[in-house]
């Protein structure tokens, strides 16, 4: 099959799929089935009866609530089941799965993860450790990584990414997730939306970094923000909620195709993680907003070739710092080639897709009800944590090298 053909799959095309790719990769999916489906959650029994019949079924807090009865109203006797509770958290910790671990059965043989994010991490976690399969209902808009094979946690206010195993299923249910999803619109846009910067980046590294990456990845990445853009002009229905969780699965797709940063948070992802360890209050589609706008700001800053921003140079890619302060390993997986003449060739088109940004960024603050204000200091500051911790590359890499935030501010 040719890129393009692949590109242009629907997500229940990808379960389970293995193909050589022009990047020079062997891909393969982990995830067997995705489901998106008013109901799907009445097909977990189907699934889980043929994983195992002593079962882990774990909810988040938050929508513990609306979906308990739907998610076990088929499983008649057929399974013997211990249900945990994963407690509202922003900053979902090992500690806190190891917690949860510990309730389940040593002969557990399926896992069940109900809710977003938190329950997607404590799936990957766990069925990583006991070997077994899992199955994740997926009902909050708030997860783009289902699909890769690592998780990401919280240890000492860092996140890390560890070992994980992807579902054996997803299971979108859009009528449980149609509430979910007005409850929380910005931050099911933000997930997508901010892979708008992470794509940016990648096509900064691969034409001025001669970076390699897979030109299938980069299409989904592109192709699921320009859907949700769409989505976001529409009025909110049905059918918006099957196609924004459809775009962040296939970002997942195209995370789990791109090795380059498979072990390292990069742009806009390391800033994220650094503003949510700062702020913890606000949700997740705040602090992507302020994310975006602070670092498209500082994008453009640079290839208009005007940095005004001051950072000490040897912050970007320092691992005995980040091991020392934070006990984290970072690999120094970015060592690209930087070609001045393939910048200045590219600086035009650079600029056109910030400009793109730009309309993404306001696209994020009108979903936003209550205003943030947050001073450049205040940003500034959050720059110079995550860079105590996470390496970054493309734009801000180049920058670095350059020498631009070594100038100073008046
Ligand atoms: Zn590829």
């Amino acid at each position: 099959m040719t890129d393009n053909r692949l590109a242009k799959m629907p997500i229940s095309n990808w379960g389970g799929l293995g193909f050589k790719c022009r990047c020079g990769n062997l891909h393969e999916i982990n995830v067997k089935e995705f489901v998106i489906q008013q109901g799907a959650c009445d097909h977990t029994a189907h699934f889980a009866k043929k994983m195992g019949k002593t079962m882990h079924l774990v909810f988040e807090q938050k929508v513990f609530e609306k979906t308990k009865d739907k998610v076990v109203k088929k499983f008649g006797k057929i399974f013997d089941v211990t249900t945990s509770i994963i407690k509202e958290q922003n900053l979902f910790s090992i500690e806190q799965c190891e917690q949860i671990f510990a309730q389940a059965k040593e002969q557990t043989k399926v896992i069940v993860c109900v809710g977003g994010y938190n329950a997607c991490q404590y799936g990957k976690y766990a069925s990583q450790k006991l070997g077994v399969q899992w199955i994740f209902i997926n009902v909050l808009p708030d997860c783009d990584d289902v699909a890769t094979n690592y998780c990401t946690l919280w240890k000492n206010k860092v996140k890390q990414i560890l070992p994980g195993k992807s579902p054996d299923v997803v299971l979108c249910d859009t009528a449980l997730a149609y509430d979910f999803c007005l409850d929380d619109l910005q931050t099911a846009f933000a997930v997508v939306l901010q892979n708008g910067l992470f794509a940016f980046d990648r096509v900064f590294a691969n034409k001025v970094q001669n970076a390699k990456n897979c030109d299938v990845a980069n299409y989904l990445l592109a192709t699921s923000v320009k859907n949700a853009i769409n989505l976001a002009k529409k009025p909110f229905s049905k059918n918006t909620v099957s196609e924004l969780f459809a775009c962040q699965y296939l970002i997942s797709v195209a995370k789990c195709l791109s090795v380059a940063n498979q072990n390292n948070f990069a742009g806009i992802h390391a800033f994220t993680n650094a503003l949510q360890s700062k702020y913890p209050h606000y949700t997740f589609g705040q602090v992507v907003c302020v994310a975006n706008d602070v670092l498209s700001k500082i994008y453009a800053q640079v290839v208009e070739n005007n940095c005004l921003l001051t950072i000490d140079k040897d912050r970007f890619l320092h691992e005995t710092l980040a091991l020392k302060k934070f006990g984290v390993q970072v690999n120094p997986v970015f060592n690209f080639e930087t070609n001045d003449k393939a910048f200045e060739q590219n600086v035009e088109f650079f600029k056109q897709n910030l400009a793109l940004i730009a309309k993404i960024n306001n696209l994020c603050k009108s979903m936003i009800k209550q205003s943030i204000s947050w001073q450049s200091k205040v940003a500034f500051d959050c720059l110079q944590l995550c860079t105590d911790i996470y390496p970054f590359n493309g734009l801000l890499r180049y920058a670095n090298d350059k020498g631009y935030f070594d100038k100073q501010n008046d």
